[in-house]
């Protein structure tokens, strides 16, 4: 699905977080993260670098494994 913080600039990926295994969705342009259970919306976003820096992680793209298919919404 496309992003709809970056109005469509970016496609949201259903993707896990390596270090712990956490499924979450990530765009793949501006770096907005939604919580596994969160609506996908401009008003529910958190960002992805600032979730993960709690876990010790930098916020890069090689920190997650990107999920084959479709986005169940
Ligand atoms: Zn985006």
């Amino acid at each position: 699905m496309l992003c709809p913080r970056c109005d469509g600039q970016g496609t949201v990926h259903e993707v896990r977080i390596r270090l712990n295994g956490e499924i979450a969705r990530l765009c793949d342009e501006c770096e907005a993260l939604w919580r596994e259970g969160t609506e996908v919306s401009a008003s529910s976003v958190v960002d992805f670098s600032t979730y993960v820096r709690p876990l010790g992680l930098r916020g890069l793209f090689e920190e997650v494994e990107i999920l084959p298919g479709p986005i169940q919404c």
